[in-house]
């Protein structure tokens, strides 16, 4: 019996105290004002619950059952409302509600009347246990079964048309969890109501732990501050016990202990509460921050793409007016618009290789954006790269090297091999292009050889370029093919226009071509030799571009946002 009564006493003071929690958090709200009426239903039916059991007195025993019956009566109306509240189905469910509160009104003037409580008797190992009148199993019925099984009914429903919204399924869980606790723990009183002993109401334990607090706490204040509302619970119920016990202390020693035991449990309480507060807000703040992070990153990605687009348009636009220079200039070097003086045509060349440079930054803008959209394609034909770098090479011989004093430029093709490949010839030209260009750019005098030699057992061709310019450190050599990077501060010394882009281009282009692209050097002022790898046969481009990378990149982030 004295646990009936402890329990019934805790539930009464728990719900009292979370219902004027709840009103002074947001009295506006309608869940909260709804949460705030049936806790207080709840604590009326306990309380009363509570003093009828102490009662030795048939009458008042008879009152205070009839009185915690009459609490009874609101709670499955309210609920009903209160979830449909935060399922936000309570507008459309107006008229259900309406005349769901005109059948608990019904009920109301019977509560006193036999109808309702026919007589309290007996049973089981209490002295005055109520019956149900015949309005009571109506209640039963309609209210109890009917309110709560539509109750369920809407949370299933809503529950599995929110598949795509995880919060929401886990609330309507804890929802769902926490009312069936409270309706199977309500529902082990009735039995001993039809003069049924063999169930006793022990049920009633289980309204302890009011688990639709924690439903209310999650749907209400987020799943975080679960655990405050947890600890501020626990801490409640304890202190109640413990309160109690003080209160019974029968002698002076008790006292003094249950005091001490009472003094040192707020202060655990109270540094406790501190600490998940400071938790769930530090918490909070990281989920504030991930979500900025994920905003951050769609506007990147949008300005990158931008970014991208804007290049491709306004690299097409200069491509023309520049090839147009290119083409007269030399033209007009070759004679074809009449004799040129000889001054003239120093300036001549000087313009021809400039256009050529800037043809070169040109691409290389092109294909970055190109490929940083993943939009890179290639036209994968047979090609002789013997004849292709001879031209090359002879270009360059006529336009560059001229310009740079002691500079001697040398090809070596080994005579007896194939360098028939199946390549993409304008790609592989540009990677060409750009290594003896740098090879020049960055040798101030000194030599520029080209090798071009095959292993034809394994099928693979190799392209070299050695100079005896600057070189690099080994630190260098590893960081130049990624985009925008430059070796040191000195090179903008020896080289002013560069932009760190064309072997992060080429890199990405030999890849395509299932070859190797890499890059050696004794040293800085030792000179480098710079290596392609082709192979000869059919080439099928590598499944991931650099778009792919760029998405598995965002499923990290995503992976990393939901993880905290
Ligand atoms: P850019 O030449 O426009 O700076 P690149 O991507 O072609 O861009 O080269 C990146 C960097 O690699 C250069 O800035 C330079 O520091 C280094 N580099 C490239 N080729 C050579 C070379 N032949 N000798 C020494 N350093 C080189």
């Amino acid at each position: 019996m004295k646990f009936f009564i402890i329990i019934a006493f805790i539930a009464a003071i728990s719900n009292t105290f979370f219902a004027v929690l709840v009103l002074l958090k947001d009295k506006k709200s309608l869940s909260n004002r709804l949460f705030g009426l049936f806790s207080l239903s709840f604590a009326l039916w306990t309380f009363s619950y509570g003093i009828w059991l102490l009662q030795n007195n048939f009458e008042q025993a008879l009152f205070w059952s009839r009185m915690l019956n009459l609490g009874a009566i609101f709670i499955p109306i309210l609920i009903l409302h209160w979830i449909l509240s935060i399922l936000e189905l309570h507008q459309k469910k107006r008229k259900l509600l309406i005349i769901g509160y005109l059948i608990t009104f019904i009920f109301v003037p019977f509560s006193f009347s036999p109808y309702f409580i026919k007589n309290i008797q007996p049973i089981f190992i209490f002295p005055y246990w109520p019956q149900a009148g015949f309005l009571y199993t109506i209640y039963i019925f309609v209210c109890y079964i009917g309110f709560f099984s539509y109750a369920f009914y809407q949370m299933i429903k809503v529950y599995k048309k929110s598949s795509n919204d995880a919060v929401k399924q886990k609330q309507i869980q804890y929802l769902f969890g926490g009312l069936f606790i409270g309706v199977i723990g309500g529902a082990t009183n009735f039995p001993l109501m039809y003069g049924i002993p063999f169930m006793s109401p022990y049920g009633m334990f289980l309204i302890i732990l009011h688990p639709i607090i924690f439903t209310y706490a999650i749907l209400k204040y987020n799943l975080f501050n679960i655990k405050v509302i947890a600890t501020e619970l626990f801490s409640a119920i304890l202190i109640v016990i413990l309160f109690i016990k003080f209160l019974l202390s029968e002698s002076l020693d008790q006292f003094i202990l249950n005091s001490v035991i009472m003094a040192a449990f707020l202060g655990f309480s109270y540094l406790l509460i501190k600490s998940v507060l400071k938790e769930v807000k530090t918490r909070e703040e990281m989920e504030e921050l991930a979500k900025e992070l994920e905003e951050a990153n769609v506007r990147l990605k949008k300005l990158d793409e931008a970014k991208s687009e804007f290049i491709t348009i306004a690299s097409h636009q200069l491509r023309s007016p520049i090839t147009a220079i290119k083409g007269y200039s030399s033209m007009m070097l070759e004679g074809s618009f009449g004799r040129v003086p000889v001054r003239a045509k120093k300036m001549l060349k000087r313009v021809l290789q400039s256009t050529n440079r800037l043809m070169f930054l040109i691409d290389d803008f092109l294909n970055l954006s190109q490929i940083e959209r993943g939009k890179m394609q290639y036209n994968f034909e047979k090609t002789d790269l013997k004849e292709m770098i001879s031209g090359i090479v002879d270009e360059f011989k006529t336009i560059a090297v001229k310009e740079k004093k002691d500079i001697e430029m040398s090809l070596k093709i080994a005579e007896t091999e194939n360098f028939i490949a199946m390549v993409d010839s304008n790609k592989i030209q540009q990677v060409f292009n750009n290594l003896i260009d740098n090879a020049i750019k960055y040798t101030e005098k000194g030599f520029v050889k080209i090798n071009l030699y095959a292993d034809n057992e394994n099928g693979r061709i190799f392209f070299e370029v050695l100079d005896s310019g600057i070189g690099m450190g080994e630190e260098t050599e590893a960081r130049i093919f990624q985009k925008f990077t430059r070796a040191g501060e000195d090179i903008f010394q020896v080289h002013t226009e560069g932009l760190g882009l064309g072997l992060y281009v080429s890199k990405e282009i030999i890849k395509a071509h299932n070859g190797k692209i890499y890059a050696k050097s004794d040293g800085p002022g030792k000179g480098s030799t710079f290596s392609v790898e082709l192979p000869r046969g059919d080439i099928k481009p590598p499944n991931t571009s650099p778009e792919q990378d760029y998405q598995k990149h965002d499923k990290r982030l995503e992976e990393f946002i939901k993880k905290i």
